[in-house]
C-alpha cells in the first residue's frame, strides 16, 4: 500500500505543479483519485490500528490513519474539487466595462487606491463567491461531515482533533487569551497605519478590503526590489552553510509564463528528491515574505532523510513544515536581516509594520479556529454566516462580509497547523538566536543545525520537536509575542 500511496501523491503533486506553474490547463484531480480508488475505501482506514501511545510505531499509524481519512474525504469530493477549480479559473468579474479574471481580484483590490472603486470591485467579487463557489463549498463540507460520521461516528471537529492527536480545546483557550491580551496594542497599530494608508477613512467604517489595502504596504514597495530577491536570499542560504537547490533536489522556476499563478508555491513531487519552487519575482514585501515561506518548505522537504518511512517523509503534523516555512518568513521581522540581506539602511518603520501584519494574521486565525470549530460542530446554516462575520470582525476590527462564511474555511482544520506553526517558529527563532546570535541566518553553523532537524521529516509533532530537540517543555505564543512586542 505504501508504494501506491507514494505514486498517488507524486501524481497529485505533479498535476498541481503543472497546472499552477502554467504548463498545463487542467489539474485532473478526479482521474488521479480514480486510478487509486482502492486506497480510499473505508476498509483500508479501518485496517490500520489506532495508536495507543507515543512510540515511533504509534506515530507511524497515527499519520497513516489521518492520511487515509483525509484521502477518503478527497475521494468523495473529487468531482467537487475539479468543479471548484474550474469555476474559479473561468469566473470573470465585470466592473464598469473592465473584465477581470476572478483569481486576479485580490491583487486588483489591494492595488486600488480609490476606496469607491474598491467597494464596487469587492461587491462584484462577493457575488461570484455567493453564486458560483459557495454552493460547491457547502456540498463539499456536508460530504466531509458525512465521512466523519461514517469513520469515527462523531462530528467533524472531534474527528479532526482525534485523527491529528492535537488538543483543540487547549489550543482554543490559548488563542482566546491571545485575542484578549493583544486587543489594545492591535488597536494602536491599526490607528497608526490606518492613518498612513487610508487617509480620511473613519476606521470604524473599515471593511476587509481596506485592511487588504493597508497590508499591501505600498509605502514599502521600493525597499524590496524583485530582481534582488533570489540572488540576495541565495547568498544568505550559502552563508548558512546550505545550498538553495539542496544539491539539485530543489528546482527553482522563475520563468514567466502566461497562466502561471502570481503567488509563489512549493510542490513536493518526490520527497526528498524532486521539490519545485515556483515564483515570479515582482518585488514588494509580500513577495519577499512569500518566497521565504515557500523556501522554508522546500528546504525542509529536500533535506528529509530518504531512509525515513513514507509516513514521516510525506505525512504527519503539517504544523512542522509550516513552522519551518514561518521560521524563514519571520526573518522579515529581524532588523539585521533587513539591513544585511535586503539592504534597508533604516528599517524601523517597516519592522513595526511587519510585526503588525503578523499580529493581524494571528488574530484572524485565532478567530477562524473558534468559528470553524463551531461550523463543524453545529453544521452549516444562516446562523453560521452571522457568527463568521461577528467573530472575524471582532478580531480584525474590519467589517467582514458574511458571504465568505464557507469560502474562508481551511480544509481539514489547516488553521490549527498554522496556529501551532506560529508557536513553533517563535520557539525556533529563540533557539537559533541563543545558539548563533541575532544574525544566525549568516552563520555557517545554523544551516547544518537546521538540516539535522529537517532530516526527520514530520516524524514527531511540533511539541515533540520542541521538547526533544530544542529543550522546550511546553509550546506557547510567548516567544513569538516577545518578538512582536520588541518591534511595536
Ligand atoms: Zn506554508
Amino acid at each position: 500500500m505504501r508504494a501506491e500511496i507514494d505514486t498517488f501523491l507524486e501524481a497529485l503533486e505533479r498535476a498541481e505543479w503543472l497546472a499552477l506553474s502554467g504548463r498545463s490547463d487542467a489539474a485532473g484531480v478526479e482521474a488521479i483519485y480514480d486510478r487509486h480508488a482502492a486506497l480510499f475505501e473505508p476498509e483500508a482506514f479501518h485496517a490500520v490500528e489506532p495508536p495507543e501511545g507515543d512510540s515511533r510505531d504509534d506515530l507511524q499509524r497515527a499519520h497513516l490513519r489521518e492520511f487515509l481519512a483525509e484521502g477518503i474525504e478527497g475521494h468523495r469530493t473529487r468531482d467537487l474539487r475539479d468543479a471548484y477549480l474550474a469555476a474559479e479559473a473561468t469566473a470573470v468579474v465585470e466592473v464598469d466595462g473592465e473584465r477581470i479574471p476572478y483569481r486576479r481580484m485580490p491583487v486588483r483590490i489591494r492595488q486600488e487606491p480609490e476606496r469607491a472603486v474598491r467597494v464596487t470591485l469587492d461587491k462584484a467579487r462577493l457575488k461570484v463567491v455567493e453564486k458560483e463557489l459557495n454552493p460547491i463549498s457547502l456540498e463539499t463540507t456536508l460530504r466531509k461531515h458525512a465521512v466523519a460520521q461514517e469513520l469515527l461516528d462523531t462530528d467533524y471537529d472531534d474527528y479532526c482533533a482525534r485523527l491529528s492527536g492535537v488538543d483543540f480545546d487547549a489550543l482554543e483557550s490559548r488563542t482566546a487569551a491571545l485575542l484578549a491580551e493583544t486587543a489594545d496594542p492591535y488597536d494602536d497599530l491599526l490607528a497608526h497605519f490606518g492613518r498612513r494608508a487610508l487617509p480620511g477613512l473613519d476606521l470604524r467604517e473599515m471593511w476587509t478590503h481596506d485592511l487588504a489595502r493597508m497590508f499591501h504596504g505600498e509605502e514599502f514597495a521600493l525597499l524590496f526590489p524583485g530582481e534582488a530577491m533570489v540572488p540576495g536570499i541565495e547568498r544568505m542560504v550559502s552563508a548558512m552553510g546550505l545550498d538553495l537547490t539542496a544539491g539539485g533536489r530543489i528546482e527553482l522556476d522563475i520563468e514567466e509564463r502566461q497562466s502561471k499563478t502570481p503567488r509563489a508555491f512549493c510542490a513536493t513531487v518526490r520527497v526528498p528528491e524532486e521539490i519545485k519552487l515556483v515564483l515570479q519575482p515582482y518585488g514588494g514585501h509580500d513577495d519577499w515574505s512569500t518566497f521565504l515561506h515557500e523556501l522554508g518548505h522546500a528546504l525542509h522537504f529536500a533535506n528529509v532523510d530518504p531512509a525515513q518511512p513514507l509516513e514521516f517523509r510525506r505525512m504527519g503534523d503539517n504544523g512542522v513544515t509550516e513552522g519551518w516555512a514561518m521560521t524563514f518568513d519571520h526573518l522579515m521581522m529581524l532588523p539585521s536581516f533587513l539591513r544585511r540581506v535586503v539592504g534597508i539602511s533604516d528599517p524601523e518603520t517597516y519592522l513595526r509594520f511587519a510585526a503588525f501584519r503578523e499580529l493581524a494574521a494571528l488574530r484572524r486565525y485565532s478567530a477562524k479556529l473558534s468559528y470553524e470549530r463551531s461550523l463543524h460542530r453545529e453544521g452549516p446554516g444562516p446562523a453560521r454566516a452571522d457568527e463568521y462575520a461577528t467573530r472575524l470582525s471582532d478580531a480584525t476590527r474590519a467589517r467582514t462580509p458574511r458571504q465568505l462564511w464557507i469560502e474562508d474555511v481551511d480544509p481539514h482544520f489547516y488553521c490549527v497547523r498554522y496556529l501551532r506553526a506560529w508557536m513553533f517558529a517563535g520557539t525556533v527563532h529563540a533557539a537559533l538566536r541563543d545558539r548563533y546570535d541575532e544574525d544566525w541566518f549568516l552563520n555557517p553553523r545554523s544551516g547544518p543545525f537546521l538540516a539535522e532537524l529537517w532530516a526527520l521529516g514530520q516524524e514527531g509533532r511540533v511539541e515533540d520537536l520542541a521538547r526533544d530537540r530544542l529543550g522546550v517543555e511546553s509550546l506557547g505564543f510567548e516567544p513569538l509575542m516577545d518578538m512582536i512586542d520588541e518591534r511595536i
